[in-house]
């Protein structure tokens, strides 16, 4: 079963225009003489004030697609501060990253929420990247996979097996994320081979081998090449490594 890899970069809030504009010139120019059909598909999430800059400079170039961080589940109205999924389709947005453990922690984000997210997400013919992962203490107290499992299982409720086959999971184990601990690559590999066994519980193992399941935390230019190693795990979420041109694209190297 060949799964493209993905590898995407989280800006998180960081990089206003002029450093937006800094970034993506220099993963352009990094990844400019780099052969279309070996690469891992190229995303990058700016913030949502430097998507249309980002855009601009990326309308003409097939081997990048962007990413937003985050979509309100609701289509338009009274909800002041958030942003529909038609605005970011707008604004030639690919991917949106749901369910990170930022959001779900910092700004209470619901698996229902997540849910309808996701849903809003494909019926715009985007492509959700939603996010699951544990808690130290919960890896500590043994329920890493019952944790995983119900928040995999709530977040697809709903949707039908080409929706499910449309969309990409990454697996984030939150002490690892920002902390420059990544898991153990044979360990991410069998937490996503986890997540592929419930995908096939409540689908098939068909819809299970083709959903592209990525790793998060603490992926660097150094680790890359033995996580790609591994068959479950297709490709990377990356944060802090992908705020620099040279490394996002050594990490885009390091998975071809
Ligand atoms: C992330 O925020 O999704 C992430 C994985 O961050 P970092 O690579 O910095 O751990």
């Amino acid at each position: 079963m060949s799964r493209r890899p993905i590898i995407a970069g989280n800006w998180k809030m960081h990089n206003n225009k002029a450093q937006a504009k800094e970034l993506i010139e220099g993963i352009l120019a990094g990844i400019k003489d780099l052969d279309a059909d070996k690469m891992p598909e190229v995303v990058v999430a700016p913030t949502y004030t430097a998507l249309w800059q980002v855009h601009d400079l990326i309308k003409n170039e097939p081997k990048i697609a962007l990413s937003a961080q985050n979509v309100s589940q609701f289509a338009k109205g009274a909800y002041t501060g958030e942003i529909s999924i038609d605005m970011l389709a707008d604004f030639g947005v690919k991917f949106v990253i749901i369910g990170h453990s930022e959001r779900r922690q910092m700004f209470n984000e619901t698996d229902e929420a997540i849910n309808e997210k996701a849903k809003a997400i494909l019926d715009a013919g985007l492509i959700p990247i939603i996010c699951c992962g544990e808690t130290l203490e919960q890896r500590e107290a043994g329920v890493t996979d019952s944790h995983i499992e119900g928040q995999i299982t709530k977040a697809l409720a709903n949707l039908t097996a080409d929706e499910v086959i449309k969309s990409v999971i990454a697996y984030e184990p939150i002490w690892a994320i920002g902390t420059g601990k990544s898991c153990d690559a044979v360990e991410a590999n069998r937490t996503i081979g986890e997540i592929r066994k419930v995908v096939a519980k409540l689908y098939s193992q068909d819809v299970a081998d083709k959903i592209r399941i990525l790793y998060g935390g603490s992926v660097k230019p150094s680790t890359i090449v033995e996580q790609m190693a591994q068959p479950e795990i297709d490709g990377g979420l990356i944060g802090g490594a992908s705020l620099e041109a040279e490394s996002f694209v050594a990490l885009v190297k390091g998975a071809m």
